[in-house]
């Protein structure tokens, strides 16, 4: 893609100061950036030539998107077997009802939520040419709303749905609008079809041209920003392994991976993750979304 610069350095200007330094949000204590680490990850990324992005729930929480598995979570309050993809099967109008519910509630920022600075920034690489792709394990669209084109979905996206008998997809907006001139739950498609959201449920398969891509891109690369995620459920558990040659799914796991040297393993997350120690090359501990536009900000200053 041609790099576009003038936009970039629209949303992040050159010669601003860094935004807050510091973040008590999600802590009691106030974590510094270490801005060492910044100036590397910001080299790296000038220097990288297939640089991806793996994204997680930390990168969503700042836009207010709840972690689904966190304590106090949304499956202490909805029954998690609504997700089930044979539960959807059998009773699509119960599980749509309760969707609507969740939408119309307010509680539950998935569907109004906005994209904050850290999705900003990583729009922001994407335009400038530095990054391939942007690998996420949410289903929350933002990544898209704040322009990145490259988005590669583990698990859906829960803004859109899917007709089971044609594949066509629809909006967000268009569902709300057969659901409102309708009244009939589940809502259907113009062939008559029944609508999914586009999400994966439990028990449902991962989408393979997303494995198959995330695979090779996590094969191709020098450098993976690994944001927001310990990167413990597969298969993003596997993309910082491949990443570093200590896993290949093509060669598997034992005595006959080859290390990629040449590939770097950068973290941005609130506490350090199991993946810290073992894969990584180094962590910058903080806010993804501060991080993340300190990066962008430095980025523009150096590609001006
Ligand atoms: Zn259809």
């Amino acid at each position: 893609m041609k790099p576009n610069r003038s936009r970039a350095a629209a949303v992040f200007p050159v010669g601003r100061p860094p935004s807050a330094l510091t973040s008590q949000a999600g802590s009691d204590k106030a974590l510094s950036m270490d801005f060492t680490l910044v100036d590397r990850a910001v080299d790296l990324l000038l220097r990288a030539s297939h640089a991806v992005v793996l994204t997680g729930a930390g990168i969503s929480t700042e836009s207010g998107v709840p972690d689904f598995r966190s304590p106090g979570g949304i499956w202490e309050r909805y029954d998690p077997s609504l997700f089930f993809y044979a539960r959807f099967l059998a009773e699509p109008d119960v599980v749509w009802k309760t969707i609507l519910e969740l939408n119309s509630s307010g509680e539950f920022s998935l569907w109004d939520a906005k994209p904050n600075q850290g999705h900003l920034a990583l729009a922001a690489f994407e335009e400038l040419g530095l990054i391939k792709a942007v690998i996420t394990q949410n289903i929350d669209n933002l990544h898209q709303k704040a322009g990145n084109h490259n988005v590669i979905e583990f698990h859906g996206n829960m803004l859109i749905a899917k007709c089971m008998k044609c594949s066509r997809k629809y909006s967000y907006e268009q569902i709300m609008g057969l659901v409102l001139n309708s009244q009939v739950l589940p809502p259907l498609c113009e062939c008559g079809g029944i609508l999914k959201p586009d999400a994966v449920f439990f028990g449902e398969a991962i989408p393979q041209l997303a494995l198959k891509e995330s695979f090779r891109h996590a094969e191709d690369c020098d450098l993976m920003l690994v944001i927001g995620t310990s990167a413990q459920v597969e298969p993003a558990a596997s993309l910082p392994l491949i990443a570093k040659g200590m896993y290949s799914p093509l060669r598997g796991m034992g005595n006959f991976t080859f290390p990629k040297l040449n590939c770097q393993v950068i973290e941005i997350n609130r506490e350090p993750t199991p993946l810290t120690d073992e894969v990584s090359d180094f962590l910058i501990q903080g806010s993804a979304g501060e991080i993340l536009s300190c990066i962008a900000q430095r980025v523009t200053e150096k590609s001006a």
